[in-house]
């Protein structure tokens, strides 16, 4: 733990700016918070971020740095009520439930944590002035307004989607809806029109735009999601203007309070060397000289890199076909197989395809260094369930996608960068699987092999989107330069934290205030 925030009894003299994270515990939450955590400590501010044993271990490589670095930020660990929740022991993180049935369950073990939290946070010293919460830590709420601190809702999904679930939730238009796949349009979009997907012409279905929320069981917790969403003090988003300007415009507009995009937060570190990036998240499985050296002799943007996030679990008879597709596509590729989805028929299988494909392949059993992959430059293309940091991993690197969305937000990140940003092929997936999800096959290996050929091939499509893929990822990195969007959005966030309403200090009360 570093030194710098004391408790009580070893106080400290200086009274800095102090903002506590708490992180849904899921990998797809915890990653972009710590990117958020050092991007904030790099600017000043202090930072408390909430983690457990499990989740702390993962990340171990990450806090030695930060504590190498001396940037000022304390990682507090709390014990994970498992047995209390009716959870296994150790099933500290959503990718560890052994299935769906004891998925509420985790929501029950994250709210424990409210006392604890309150006792160790009431403890600090500085005294934080500001927390940030994962959307769906809503028990926070009541946490910050005991200890009498401000706090901003941190949403992790792409504008897009928090958008349209939010008006739809607003106006009870899912409580009308009979056919989860019919189009709605979406109320409070403005745009020019020419196209027939942005602006007042947007539809979205209740099945590609309502998430988790609506599955059976989850209405407490969607309720209490919103309503701590609409009581927050501001709004932080992992995005940024050029990429979705249509969404963030019009929830800024409905939200009416500070919403602050200080995105794509995965660029933060870019410039790491490359095993501070394999670090990121969690240990990765592979050995780094030999998958690193295997892509420097690869040509530039050869490589498609197939990976579908942390919590979607392919079954057996998907595994196969798209193994099969990548098979007979004849492009390179870097295929990642999470232990979850091992099983002895897919091991067995793989044995054969792993020695066909010695050449031309690289299979990824476990946790791969994924964002030090898609910054490489032999890579040139990204199979992906369109988790929105895989998709702004994407679009930081300029990476042309071909989308296969699973649940949540992924349908309409899908629908950000094929209609929108035009960068990317759908493989033509319309039915939400939750990630528990049958043994059914929804894509076949031939549909892998078409979409791997069009993505990676020369036709003029293909090249069109390699250019738009450039430019996007120019303006990306532009937009968290000093002077861009997220940079500048950024600065007022810490202007935000450093006002301290107990003392009257320096700082921005509110944006829209200045
Ligand atoms: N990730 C990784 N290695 C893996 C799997 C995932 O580094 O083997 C990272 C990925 O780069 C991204 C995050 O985990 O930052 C997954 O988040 P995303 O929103 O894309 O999907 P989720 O897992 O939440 O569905």
């Amino acid at each position: 733990q570093t030194p710098i925030i004391n408790d009580a009894n070893n106080s400290t003299t200086t009274t800095p700016p102090h903002v506590v994270l708490v992180p849904l515990f899921a990998q797809g939450h915890i990653i972009p918070m710590l990117d958020m955590a050092r991007l904030l400590a790099n600017r000043g501010v202090h930072v408390t971020f909430i983690t457990t044993p499990v989740n702390a271990s993962r990340i171990k490589p990450i806090i030695a740095r930060v504590h190498e670095s001396n940037l000022p930020i304390h990682f507090m660990e709390l014990p994970f009520p498992c047995a209390e929740a009716g959870l296994p022991l150790g099933c500290e993180n959503f990718d560890l439930l052994p299935s769906r049935e004891p998925f509420l369950n985790f929501f029950d073990a994250i709210r424990l944590l409210a006392h604890p939290l309150e006792q160790r946070l009431r403890d600090l010293v500085p005294r934080p002035t500001c927390m940030i919460n994962d959307m769906w830590n809503p028990w926070t709420a009541n946490v910050a307004r005991s200890l009498n601190i401000r706090r901003l809702v941190f949403h992790g999904p792409s504008c897009a989607y928090i958008y349209c679930s939010y008006v739809f939730q607003l106006h009870k238009i899912y409580e009308t809806v009979t056919d989860e796949f019919e189009e709605i349009t979406v109320p409070g979009l403005t745009g020019d029109n020419d196209d027939d997907d942005v602006g007042e012409s947007f539809k979205v279905s209740k099945a590609h735009s309502s998430g988790w929320s609506n599955l059976p069981g989850f209405e407490k917790i969607r309720d209490e999601v919103l309503h701590a969403a609409e009581t927050a003090d501001g709004v932080v988003m992992n995005t940024f203007d050029d990429v979705e300007l249509m969404f963030v415009e019009a929830y800024k507009k409905v939200v009416g309070k500070d919403v602050w995009t200080v995105g794509p937060l995965c660029l933060y570190g870019k410039d790491d060397d490359l095993s501070a990036r394999i670090e990121r998240g969690n240990k990765a499985i592979v050995d780094q000289e030999k998958l690193f050296g295997w892509l420097d002799s690869m040509e530039d943007n050869s490589v498609l890199y197939v990976s579908f996030g942390t919590l979607t679990r392919m079954k057996v008879g998907q595994t196969l076909e798209i193994g099969s597709g990548l098979e007979a596509s004849g492009v390179p590729f870097i295929w990642v197989i999470k232990d979850v989805e091992k099983s002895p028929a897919v091991e067995e299988w793989l044995e054969g395809f792993e020695k066909r494909m010695s050449l031309r392949s690289f299979v990824i059993k476990g946790w791969a260094p994924q964002a030090a992959i898609l910054s490489h430059k032999a890579v040139g293309g990204f199979v992906s369930h369109c988790g929105w940091n895989s998709t702004l991993e994407a679009v930081s690197n300029g990476v042309p996608m071909i989308t296969w969305p699973q649940f949540a937000d992924q349908f309409l990140n899908e629908r950000l960068v094929v209609k929108f940003l035009r960068m990317g092929i759908a493989i033509g997936v319309k039915k939400p699987m939750f990630y528990f999800g049958k043994n059914e096959i929804s894509v076949s290996s031939a549909d892998v092999e078409r979409a791997v050929r069009g993505l990676m091939g020369d036709g003029e499509e293909a090249q069109e989107r390699r250019i738009r893929a450039r430019e996007i990822k120019g303006k990306a990195i532009k937009g968290m330069e000093e002077g861009g969007s997220s940079y500048e959005n950024i600065t007022m966030l810490v202007e935000y934290i450093k006002y301290d309403p107990c003392k009257g200090t320096q700082g921005a009360k509110s944006l829209m205030n200045l």
